[in-house]
């Protein structure tokens, strides 16, 4: 019964890791799993910066036919193999209703990006998965759309949505998207779900994340899901926002004075 919900409810993502309540979670990892040798080094990076869970797409939904497209089943394997050495969750997208039972074999969260946030048929796939679902705003809805994308997943049977804002198609080139955070302290206000912030794929330049994960914390995100990458330059999808290690640890310092600060 989600009228008798509590508010603020706190999803588990694995292990011990949560989102919602008093903590703030980051989930951080490369955009697109590329080797076993880039996950292992990534997922080391991300434990020492403090995140909670690993991110990182085996399938990856291109605007470019001609860009790479992930691993795929073989990203999978290297996704579960990490979590085995490390024990930190993974949480990965899944593109299709089709293939939800093999992602949900492999990884402890299932993500729904941003071009797939209406597919309705998916979302009920993911609401009968028995895994927690990560939900990526669709770049062209109103928050009243991505709460009612939410339900999909929630009526399926499935309670355990984290909602992240991940940017909105504007006007505006001079970031790949425009973060709205106005609609995380709008979506807190109208939900108890989660809510955390993807400003790597909002703005899509690593010098912009920083400022937009520090304002998202302290608008009242419950966490940030961050790119980052043990050597960006040579990233086989979308380097220029993902973070660095001095980049990343700098962000996790400055994050811990803001979130005490609050
Ligand atoms: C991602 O997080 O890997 C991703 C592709 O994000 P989005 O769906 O928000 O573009």
């Amino acid at each position: 019964d989600r009228a008798a919900a509590p508010l603020g409810s706190i999803v588990g993502l694995g292990g011990s890791a949560t989102v919602g309540g008093v903590d703030f979670a980051l989930i951080a990892g490369p955009c697109a799993v590329e080797s076993h040798e880039q996950m292992s080094a990534s997922v080391e990076m991300a434990k020492a910066g403090g995140a909670v869970a690993l991110r990182g797409g085996a399938y990856k939904p291109r605007s470019s036919p001609y860009s790479f497209q992930g691993l795929g089943d073989e990203g999978l394997r290297i996704m579960s193999e990490v979590r085995a050495e490390s024990g930190l969750p993974v949480v990965t997208e899944v593109v299709d209703a089709e293939t939800v039972d093999l992602v949900a074999e492999h990884a402890d969260v299932l993500q729904i990006g941003t071009r797939n946030a209406q597919n309705f048929t998916l979302l009920r796939a993911v609401g009968r998965a028995g895994r927690p679902v990560l939900l990526k705003r669709g770049f062209g809805c109103t928050v009243s759309e991505w709460l009612q994308a939410a339900e999909y997943v929630l009526a399926a049977g499935n309670p355990d949505v984290v909602l992240c804002e991940r940017g909105i198609r504007s006007f505006e080139p001079s970031t790949r998207f425009t973060l709205d955070l106005s609609a995380v302290a709008v979506v807190k206000h109208m939900s108890h779900l989660p809510v955390i912030v993807d400003p790597s794929h909002g703005v899509g330049h690593r010098h912009l994340v920083k400022p937009l994960a520090l304002a998202a914390a302290a608008v009242g995100a419950d966490g940030l899901l961050l790119d980052i990458h043990p050597d960006p330059a040579s990233a086989l999808c979308d380097g220029a926002q993902a973070l660095d290690r001095e980049r990343w640890f700098d962000l996790a310092g400055a994050l811990r004075d803001v979130l005490t600060s609050l």
